[in-house]
């Protein structure tokens, strides 16, 4: 299982999938792509099996995009299927979410989130967590970050997850506790991976996020990290050696 996210002028597509190929070692049983349009729209693309599978099923889709986040899932919760691949969506369409990890609360959030009118389409962990972002974020109307950080609070478990908004197709929010996450800083792009095998051929230098830090990826910005509590953390760069 993994995770890759590109933000940059590069394809965000074939950066995306040879990514995805990279990370095929740590072992899936489906994969899935979600594509920030330019003109405002949220592609999510999933297929069961190989990340070829994916690659076939996108032949005659719409992969222009500004930013994405994929995903290869080994299921924790819910069996290996399409509609359980991530990314996962929110109710209003306007955010995908991928995660790798699990969440052990999530049936108690899940109740929670039902008994205000979420529905849910999936059986996984997963869901819970973009589902509680969009609540968060439109009961408190915050910004993303806001929302991420708030949600993140509330979650028992182990998770690394990159969330895309429909309306700001310039922006990544990333986080993780246990489970691995790193940030790769190219020249006007930005990457992020389980590991550093996505990103490598682009830029060696690259940031390891830390447990419970949470990173705004941004086009034209340079990378910023705060802690759930909102706290400015500290970007320590590795430059990855080449052996
Ligand atoms: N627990 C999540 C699921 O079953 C994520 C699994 C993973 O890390 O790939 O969908």
């Amino acid at each position: 299982c993994g995770i890759v996210g590109y933000i940059g002028d590069g394809n965000v597509y074939d950066v995306l999938i040879k990514g995805l190929h990279r990370l095929e070692y740590r072992g899936y049983d489906s994969a899935g792509i979600a594509l920030v349009n330019p003109s405002g729209s949220l592609n999510v693309y999933k297929a069961m099996g190989k990340v070829s599978n994916l690659e076939n099923y996108c032949k005659d889709k719409n992969l222009e995009a500004k930013a994405g986040i994929a995903h290869t899932r080994w299921a924790t919760h819910g069996e290996p299927s399409d509609c359980n691949a991530h990314p996962h969506y929110s109710e209003d369409g306007n955010l995908a979410l991928v995660h790798n990890g699990t969440i052990e609360n999530y049936k108690l959030l899940k109740d929670a989130l039902t008994q205000h009118g979420c529905k849910f389409h999936s059986e996984t962990d997963t869901e819970v967590l973009v589902q509680l972002i969009e609540y968060i974020k439109i009961k408190n109307n915050c910004s993303l970050l806001d929302a991420v950080r708030e949600a993140l609070k509330q979650v028992v478990g182990a998770y690394a997850i990159a969330v895309v908004e429909k309306d700001h197709p310039n922006r990544i929010i990333a986080a993780r506790k246990s489970s691995p996450l790193v940030i790769g800083i190219g020249e006007d792009e930005m990457f992020l991976a389980s590991d550093a095998t996505p990103f490598v051929e682009y830029t060696k230098e690259c940031v390891y996020l830390k447990d419970e830090e949470v990173a705004i990826i941004e086009r034209g910005e340079p990378l910023k990290l705060v802690t759930l509590e909102n706290k400015e953390a500290k970007i320590d760069v590795t430059t990855l050696e080449l052996s």
